[in-house]
């Protein structure tokens, strides 16, 4: 993930490696009886729109995300920035998914389990304040529509406005951080399409380490995500679990491997639901 105020801080490394296809996780997830599969969002399963609440997946994807979440041996848990049952209402072409898969939103600060049950991490006072005052001071340059008030994080979206607007936004954004914000609780972070404000104790990479924490060590797990806010979640993995950067094209990233969407993100998900099937269908008979 991109500090903005810090952005030198963390050199990652050069574009990764293809993704080969031909592994030996498939016959470990096949051995084993049970394996973690972490997916960010959008751009990972959904191709990015301006028109935000209409961002559906793939083709392709809802029936796989179907059959992954049909397999008992699989943890599925989808990990994005937006807010969880916004994630979920995007999702209701998948049967079955909010019964089996469990949602971590607003960058692992909402918690929505399988079972409905929810959580979200307590915003402080000072952080409120801040973020109402950024909501107010870019509504004062009449671009009120950009921002999108999360359960505990404030972001704001420029993908599709005019270069100047979004300079504007960007150059109010960051001095009213500078004076009020630097040293409070939140950062002030980009991503592909805006900037947000979110607290320094929340990111994807949170998420992940209490995710692989609940598990024994050695469980087979992956993280694929496509966007600077994945960067931290690819940190996290390190050698715990398989890091991969879903985009057209690759670029400098800490994740193990690359892949290419649709395509390929098909035919890795569809691998995951044969590896983990077999293993079920073994137990069956
Ligand atoms: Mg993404």
């Amino acid at each position: 993930m991109r500090e903005i105020e810090s952005s030198e801080k963390r050199k990652m490394a050069d574009a990764p490696p293809r993704w080969p296809r031909e592994s030996d996780l498939w016959s470990r997830i096949g051995a084993s009886g049970r394996s973690v599969l972490m997916l960010d969002y959008d751009g990972t399963l959904a191709p990015f729109r301006k028109e935000r609440l209409e961002a559906y997946p793939y083709p392709g994807v809802p029936e796989r995300l179907a059959r992954l979440a049909a397999l008992e041996s699989v943890r599925l848990v989808l990990v994005s920035g937006r807010p969880a049952r916004e994630l979920l209402g995007l999702l209701t072409c998948v049967p079955g998914i909010g019964q089996r898969a469990e949602i971590w939103g607003d960058h692992g600060q909402e918690r929505l389990r399988s079972d409905d049950s929810y959580s979200l991490r307590p915003v402080g006072e000072e952080e409120r304040r801040l973020m109402d005052a950024v909501k107010e001071e870019v509504a004062r340059l009449g671009l009120s529509g950009t921002v999108e008030a999360k359960p505990a994080s404030l972001a704001i979206h420029w993908r599709g406005l005019d270069p100047q607007e979004r300079d504007r936004i960007n150059s109010a954004v960051r001095t009213l951080y500078r004076q009020q914000g630097e040293r409070s609780d939140l950062r002030l972070l980009e991503f592909d399409g805006g900037i947000e404000l979110r607290s320094k104790h929340a990111g994807k990479d949170v998420a992940v380490e209490q995710i692989l924490a609940e598990e024994e060590p050695g469980i087979i797990a992956a993280y694929l995500g496509d966007d600077l806010t994945d960067e931290d979640a690819f940190a996290a993995a390190g050698d715990r679990a398989l890091s991969i950067l879903v985009r057209t094209e690759p670029r400098e990233s800490s994740a193990r491997f690359w892949l290419k969407p649709p395509e390929e993100l098909l035919e890795f998900l569809d691998s995951w639901v044969q590896a983990a099937g077999a293993r079920s269908r073994r137990k069956d008979s």
